[in-house]
């Protein structure tokens, strides 16, 4: 049976496991953030995280970062974002060689 605080988001041990339960009495899924602020650390949140209807509960999962840990998490993001960036411009510009080696190939028939 769970508590009756379990509405405004609570925590429960059930066999040694730890369950978090949002304000909606459902139990949180362990959310990861992907921020430069909060590299890679995870919280419990709604079940309906990130879509309609879910509610503002918010627990962290995992002790804050070290500074260095924390600069170094968001230093390989911004090179990750550079590289997903340049990846896409050399994708276009491959797509744009094709076409015209297509036109090049009707021209030369
Ligand atoms: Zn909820």
């Amino acid at each position: 049976m769970h508590s009756s605080t379990r509405f405004r988001g609570s925590v429960e041990y059930y066999n040694g496991d730890e369950i978090v339960f949002c304000k909606c009495g459902e139990p949180c899924d362990i959310v990861t953030l992907w921020t430069e602020l909060n590299p890679s650390r995870r919280f419990h949140g709604c079940h309906r995280y990130g879509k309609r209807g879910a509610c503002d509960f918010f627990m962290w999962y995992d002790p804050p970062m070290c500074k260095r840990t924390n600069n170094i998490m968001a230093k390989l993001l911004r090179n990750l974002k550079d590289v997903e960036a340049e990846n896409k411009l050399l994708s276009k510009a491959k797509a744009k060689r094709r076409v015209l080696w297509f036109v090049l190939g009707l021209w030369l028939l």
